[in-house]
Parts: structure tokens; sequence; C-alpha cells
């Protein structure tokens, strides 16, 4: 789950990370009055999006040259002009896609004199196990296009979770960052706080692009990205309560009201698969037989009737979707228990799209014999590679 910039800064000040004064708002008053609550005489207005790249980014409704998603503003008066300006249209990045996201809050912050931008970030390194420092000298730029054009001015340093962070690797996170006596000792001690905070909440990313010396000799972040593991938020409920919903998919939050794995995706072809390995496999075969999947998703194991129904909506309520493959394979879960979802599901959704079912295992007989008796218009299969091509078939019969 990730978090806007401005609650991932309340968090980072926790933990006693300098970030800038600023303050979250939800419309232009409030924005104004943020402005009157700090020093000046620069102020930054940002758009709150779960996406970055909002510095040149442009609003759809406003035109390339109008302004983009991180704007500067020397008055209270001029902050309120651009959070009117931003509030309710549609900011697009890179990040973003085309569509862009809508702006629904704003962050006004005190602007900070930049002499240089660094970039900084943790994140889990699944090869290692280990938390890693990803540190360059080339901050407020895209990472990957350092990563890609320049990768000698990246730095990863892995942190052993049985020592913890030691002063070492504050050195080598100064180092790498060019830093010496005192601004050396700054960015240790402000590695050694992003570590502690990483850890503390069980996050699973946290970028800081540009981390910026000032003006005045002070290193902050001037920007927070933060993603936290989703298995862990019951341990920070006042994490959790930070989630934006409008940020997300919502057919996603759907499927995790009802402990769904489910990942949307742009292809036309919905599927249903029981098991995180035979779904990944379903989607292969699909593109290998020239299909696109709408979706990744995996009702799990031991699903009740109730969960595939609501597995069934989510998909059909897809407007992309043009066919609907389910491929069960009844282990513990059994297959007369699916066939009665998805029966359950048509009757109170309908079914405009073509159908492919290829049940197998437990009790398949009589989950064969209950869509059978139902009169649903299905097209069964017998196998994984039968049902990939009738689908796609039926699928390309309809363009
Ligand atoms: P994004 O990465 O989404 O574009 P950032 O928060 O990184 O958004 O802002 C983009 C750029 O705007 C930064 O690289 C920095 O140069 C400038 N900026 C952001 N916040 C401030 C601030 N408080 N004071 C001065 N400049 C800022
Ligand atoms: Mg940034």
């Amino acid at each position: 789950m990730h978090i806007h910039e401005y609650q991932a800064k309340d968090v980072l000040r926790s933990y006693g990370v300098p970030v800038p004064d600023g303050f979250a708002a939800m419309d232009a008053d409030e924005a104004q009055a943020a402005a009157g609550k700090l020093p000046g005489p620069v102020f930054v207005v940002k758009a709150q999006i779960h996406a970055g790249g909002r510095g040149k980014g442009s609003f759809k409704e406003l035109g390339a040259d109008a302004g983009g998603g991180v704007r500067l503003a020397r008055s209270a008066d001029e902050v309120r002009e651009h959070a009117a300006q931003m509030l309710n249209n549609t900011l697009v990045t890179v990040q973003t896609g085309p569509d862009g996201k809508q702006v629904n809050r704003l962050y006004v912050e005190a602007g900070s004199q930049i002499d240089k931008e660094f970039y900084l970030s943790l994140l889990v390194d699944r090869a290692t196990g280990f938390t890693s420092f990803v540190v360059s000298t080339e901050g407020g730029m895209d990472i990957e296009t350092v990563a890609h054009e320049t990768p000698e001015k990246i730095l990863t340093l892995g942190v052993d979770p049985a020592t913890g962070f030691m002063p070492h690797h504050g050195r080598a996170v100064a180092k790498a960052l060019g830093l010496t006596g005192d601004l050396a000792k700054q960015a240790g001690a402000l590695a050694g706080k992003l570590y502690t905070a990483f850890m503390a909440r069980d996050m699973e990313m946290l970028e800081i692009n540009p981390l910026v010396l000032t003006g005045d000799g002070q290193l902050r972040c001037l920007d927070a990205k933060m993603g936290f593991d989703s298995n862990a938020l019951s341990r920070h409920p006042d994490i959790a309560e930070m989630r934006d919903e409008t940020e997300e998919d919502a057919k996603e939050i759907e499927a995790s009201r009802h402990d769904l794995s489910y990942i949307a995706l742009d292809g036309d072809i919905g599927c249903m698969v029981n098991g995180a390995g035979l779904a990944m496999g379903t989607m292969d075969i699909i593109k290998y037989h020239g299909g696109t999947p709408a979706n990744f998703l995996d009702v799990g194991g031991g699903a009740t009737a109730e969960k595939v129904a609501a597995a069934f909506k989510i998909i059909t309520a897809d407007p992309n979707v043009k066919g609907i493959l389910v491929n069960i394979f009844g282990g513990i879960m059994r297959c007369d228990v699916i066939a009665e979802g998805i029966i359950t599901a048509v009757k109170e959704v309908g079914l405009s799209v073509p159908l492919v079912v290829r049940l197998e295992g437990t009790k398949v007989a009589e989950g064969k014999k209950i869509i059978e008796e139902s009169g649903l218009n299905v097209i069964s299969a017998d196998d994984l590679d039968d049902a990939a091509q009738k689908i796609v078939k039926a699928v390309g019969d309809l363009s």
C-alpha cells in the first residue's frame, strides 16, 4: 500500500528526519491558510497523487504550458491561484499513464533553496534478504534513466538484518554522495533514521528523490514516496488509516475486501483461476494462443461459493472483458463449489460474454453436471491448452 507525500513526510518527521514544514490542503482556502502559517517568502504547492514525475507533468484540462504538479509561489494569494488551478484537474506524468490522475489533495510546503540534489532510496532486496540503500549523486532525475545511461553513478548497499544499521553504512552512504566533514555526519545520521523508520513501519520501499543540500548547509528530504508491506498493515493501524482508496483501482479494492488476489491488466480475457502459479500459467497460455488477459486473479485454495461469486462479479464488471476463462484445479477446492459460485453470480449479474470453463480434480463430475444442468451457455474445455484456444477463438469471433 502506498501513501501520499504529505503523509510520508509526517511519518519521517516522527523519526526525526529533516523535511520542510508544510500542511495538507483539500481546497484553495485551506491552501491559502497553509501558506499563512509558513514563514515564506517562497512556497511550493504540490499535487498529491500516488505517482511521481509531478514536477514535469502537465494538466489535461490546462495544456502543457500552464505548469505542472509542483509549483513555486511567492505569496499566499499566488498559492491560492495555483491551488484553484490544480484541484479537481487531471495531472498526467510519466508514471500515471496517459489517463492521468485527478488531483484531490494538495500539500503546501516551505520552499527550500537548493544547492544540490541527490537520490536516496531503501528497498527490500529479495535475492539477499537485506534491506538495501540505493544512492546516487544524480538527484531529481528519473532513477531508471540514470540506471540506464550512467549505471556507475548508482551505489547499492545492503544492510544485513542480523547487524542492523551500523556507522559504516552511514559513512558509505555519505561517501557515495560525495559528502565530507559535517555533511557526511548529517548524511550518516539521516540514513540511520531512514533505516529505523523503514524497519519499524514494515515499509517495502522508501524513495527520497530529491534529497537536497540547502543554501544553509542542511540535508533535507524534499520528496518522499513510501510503500508498505500490506501483510504487515495490521501492526500499523495508523498507517492503514492513511489509505486513499481514490488512488487505487476500484476492482482491486473490491477484491481485497473478499481476500482475493486480483490485479487488473490491459487485455480483454477475464481469468478466474485457483493458485498463483496456475494463474500465471493460464495467462501465459492465453498469450501463447494470441489473446491478452484482462486480469490476474487467484481465488485461493479454500474458496467458498460466495468468494467465487464475488470474483466472477469483479471480472464481469470490467467493461474491457470480452470473454472469461475459468480454469480451476480442484485439490482442496472442490469443483462443485466453484460451479455453484459461478451460477450464483451469473444469476445475479447476467452473462453477456463467452465463458469457457475448465474444471479438473476433486468432484469434477459433480461440478460439470451442475453447470450442464444450469442451462447456462458455457463452453466446456478438457485441458488448459484446449480452454485457452477456445476462449481466444470465442473472443476473436466477436470482433
Ligand atoms: P516529483 O518527483 O513528483 O516531480 P518532487 O517533490 O520531487 O516531485 O518535486 C519536483 C522538483 O521540484 C524537485 O526535484 C525540486 O527541484 C522541486 N521542489 C520540490 N519541493 C520543493 C521545495 N519544498 N522547495 C524547493 N523546491 C522544491
Ligand atoms: Mg521527486
